[in-house]
């Protein structure tokens, strides 16, 4: 990610699918104006999608994901249904590409169903409208286009944007927490774990939202907090913490100031921190022989650093005192099947869109599997998870 750039969990996720010779890819082409083969991200093979993000005027920030041909031979039946189902996870608006010449065959009908069953809102294109000799009249989530000729190509991004207004977050991160003129403290460890050069994602985010509603956000360090807290001739409206130094900057912050964490607040901006809270009393469920997951929602995870794979392990053990074993996952590679596991315990997922944590969500939901995140599994387990949620009153009956 760029310095300036939108993080991906803020874009609108827009799929395009449909058959190898629809005209797909000129359709991308046209929409982006680029050559989506050239510029993508990531490099595409027969089953794998192509990803890239940019702005997208009348839309603005988007990431584009143009998936392999849905009637690939390379991919066959049920792994081409499974891998079109991952994608359509972290789909916002799907793009369904038909060949107007053809009109909408078994495989597009297919497609539509997909998108039926995950409710993504989606608009069919009709594309090589030049093929046709009189143009049938469109219905409202239709549109004729030529990708070859540039035709209808300003009408569908308005379209698609139309879609896509709706799918982006409307829950504040720290604003609504705050009133113009409030300090806000926020605690930030530089560690080891730190990258080097600059603050992590949900700390520029919270930090950007503070500013937005007026406030001040005073950055210390955990090491420092006791020797500035005092300094301050105002008591702050609220401490905000990395939550991994949770324990002791609870100690050092009197208890008539409101504190929480990073993560807890990442939690309810992704609508997951209700569902985190119920979860969390299963860790102390926890028997011998049981798997406990634990999903890190991104790959290249320098900031979560050994979080989820050193920390919370040894803490559940300590926590929990049982002979536990212990699956990771990262990015993409979320399982649809959650059976057997006996607690998931999700990673602050800042690089995942709101609609990916949702069905994260819903899957564990629909299993009967809890599931809890970071924030609230270690605020849990250091007996501090009362007070790192006090922020929220309406969490109270769910402790
Ligand atoms: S592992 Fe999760 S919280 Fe950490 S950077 Fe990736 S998405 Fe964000």
């Amino acid at each position: 990610m760029g310095l300036n750039d939108t993080p991906s969990g803020e874009r609108v996720h827009i799929g395009f699918f449909g058959r190898r010779n629809a005209g797909k890819s000129s359709l991308v082409n046209a929409v982006t104006g680029q050559d989506m083969a050239v510029v993508s991200e990531t490099k595409g093979t027969t089953t794998d999608p192509v990803k890239k993000a940019m702005e997208l005027l009348p839309i603005g920030p988007v990431m584009i994901i143009d998936t392999p041909g849905y009637d690939d031979e390379g991919t066959l039946g049920e792994k081409r249904v499974q891998k079109t189902r991952q994608i359509l996870n972290r789909t916002d608006v799907a793009v369904l590409v038909v060949d107007a010449a053809e009109g909408c065959t078994d495989c597009d009908r297919e497609l539509i169903s997909l998108f039926e069953e995950k409710e993504i809102p989606y608009v069919a294109v009709y594309n090589k409208k030049d093929l046709l000799e009189t143009v049938p009249a469109a219905k409202d989530n239709e549109i004729f286009v030529s990708a070859l000729e540039g035709k209808g190509i300003y009408e569908l991004k308005e379209k698609i944007a139309q879609i896509g207004k709706n799918a982006g977050t409307e829950r504040p991160l720290a604003s609504d927490l705050i009133k113009v003129g409030d300090l806000v403290v926020l605690v930030i460890p530089i560690d080891s774990a730190a990258p080097k050069g600059r603050l992590i994602l949900p700390q520029q985010q919270v930090i950007r939202d503070i500013l937005e509603a007026g406030g001040a956000a005073i950055c210390v360090k955990e090491t420092e907090l006791p020797e500035i807290l005092p300094k301050l001739s105002e008591k702050p409206a609220m401490v905000i913490t990395d939550s991994q130094a949770f324990g002791k900057v609870s100690a050092d912050v009197p208890e008539d100031i409101l504190l929480t964490s990073f993560s807890i607040l990442m939690a309810r901006y992704k609508g997951l921190l209700d569902t985190a809270v119920e979860g969390v009393a299963a860790i102390d469920d926890l028997k011998d022989g049981d798997t406990v997951l634990i999903a890190e929602g991104c790959t290249h995870h320098r900031q979560c650093d050994d979080i989820g794979t050193v920390k919370i392990p040894n803490w559940l053990k300590k926590h929990t005192g049982k002979n536990l074993t212990i699956a990771t996952c990262s990015g993409q590679s979320f399982p649809e099947d959650l059976s057997s596991y006996a607690l998931v315990i999700h990673c602050g997922g800042c690089m995942l869109n709101e609609r990916e944590v949702r069905y994260r969500m819903k899957c564990a939901k629909d299993q009967k599997v809890p599931i809890t995140n970071y924030g609230i599994a270690i605020a849990h387990m250091h007996g501090i998870l009362k007070r790192s949620v006090e922020v929220f009153p309406h969490l109270e009956r769910l402790l």
